[in-house]
């Protein structure tokens, strides 16, 4: 078998953590399959280097970061290849130049493009444990880039797939993907397996556990993920497609995402073009709305509202500003103490009356509804922050997700 182990920050935090990792890889190795890592930088060491840099430029360039970042995860995988010719075994430790892994030109954000796996088959045939960097990659100028925070993840999935991988296995600090997050939810519980679309969905709307273009491309290669913990034995979760047969989960998983502030622009002009001018605004600024809502016309003005990513209001309220006279408004409301608060399952494509469920829920615990917003597999609220906690482990229970 080729297994692809992908290990997180905190399970190569230190020198026994390091050597914890690199017996459970020899483990692999020494049953006779070819192993190939990849790890993130150690610890927090991403953050302390950002800090780093905005100690020096507060706002340094895109570039430059990326040149910087590449060096947390070299360190974690040439510490991991000397942790193994301690153990005894063959290893060898590469990154994104030496594999190499292409991406698009964007720092900070780049997508991988290609993987040329002749130096790592070379290196598997020649028996020898492989490490590979995670998060970074090399652009058409040869430059360093890196595919966005958390990146690793998809790193080890576009491996996965290029190497057709037996399995991909995600290793981090909690047993695998709960119902809700347990240090949120305390009744929370592992889940055996979840589908990709529900994942993808967990994982935007803040889950956490896993980057969501690592969902996205293992779904569009059919590679199984195993998630689970580098600190004990336990089995973890499955993500994977679902069977037709297969009897589905009514909801899998509640998430809450307190990034998302609302916007309501009032009194804009009730004509055609007025949506399409003021999300064209946003767009042309990459400012990712999400919740929209419009009201009904009256006098010849309607209102519009939405969510952004709370790093991204100030921005919006300014751009829309400034564009005031050509959107044709009357003024701007914001409102930052809300939260959005989701459940997914691709169980409910086929029950009715999940959405009424969950809204008996919040008005059994008398919870105002700020914005709605529903597609095949999820149903997302926004409500005030001062609710969230209550909502979220209401919600929980009352769909019978408690342990
Ligand atoms: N080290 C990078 C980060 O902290 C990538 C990763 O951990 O996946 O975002
Ligand atoms: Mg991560």
């Amino acid at each position: 078998m080729l297994i692809v182990k992908k290990f997180g920050g905190t399970s190569v935090a230190d020198k026994d953590r390091i050597f914890n990792v690199a017996k459970r890889c020899i483990r692999d190795y020494e049953a006779g399959n070819d192993v190939v890592v990849v790890l993130s930088a150690m610890g927090k060491y991403t953050d302390e280097l950002i800090a780093k840099a905005k100690d020096i430029n507060p706002n340094p360039p895109k570039r430059e970061m990326d040149m910087l970042f590449t060096i947390g995860e070299q360190m974690s995988v040439s510490l991991m290849a000397m942790a193994m010719a301690q153990l005894g075994v063959r290893a060898v430790s590469l990154n994104a130049f030496q594999v190499p892994m292409r991406t698009t030109s964007a720092y900070g954000n780049a997508r991988l493009k290609k993987i040329d796996t002749e130096r790592i088959r070379r290196e598997l045939d020649d028996r020898k444990i492989v490490i590979v960097t995670g998060f970074q990659g090399v652009n058409k100028y040869d430059d360093y880039t890196t595919l966005g925070r958390g990146g690793s993840d998809t790193t080890a999935v576009a491996l996965a797939a290029v190497l057709h991988a037996d399995a991909c296995e995600i290793y981090t600090d909690v047993d695998g993907v709960y119902t809700a997050d347990p240090r949120l939810v305390p009744t929370a519980r592992k889940l055996e397996s979840i589908s990709y679309d529900e994942m993808l969905d967990l994982a935007a709307l803040g889950a956490g556990v896993l980057h969501s273009r690592s969902v996205e491309l293992a779904k569009k290669y059919g590679v199984q993920l195993v998630v689970r913990s580098s600190l004990n034995e336990s089995e973890g979760t499955i993500v994977k497609g679902v069977g037709k047969k297969m009897e589905r989960m009514l909801i899998s998983g509640v998430a809450l995402d307190r990034e998302a502030d609302r916007i309501s622009v009032i009194g804009i002009a009730d004509v055609p073009g007025s949506a399409f001018k003021l999300f064209h605004t946003l767009a042309k600024n990459n400012i990712n709305v999400d919740i929209i809502i419009q009201s009904v016309g009256r006098d010849g003005t309607k209102d519009i509202s939405f969510t952004v990513p709370h790093n991204n209001l100030d921005e919006a309220v300014e751009l829309l500003n400034n564009c005031k006279d050509q959107l044709g408004f009357d003024h701007i409301e914001y409102n930052c103490d809300v939260v959005k608060l989701s459940v997914v399952g691709s169980g409910m494509m086929s029950h009715p009356g999940v959405a009424a469920k969950m809204f008996e829920c919040l008005y059994n615990e008398n919870i105002n509804i700020n914005m709605i917003a529903t597609s095949e597999i999820r149903i997302t609220v926004l409500i005030p922050e001062k609710d969230a906690l209550r909502a979220m482990n209401a919600v929980h229970d009352a769909f019978g997700l408690a342990e």
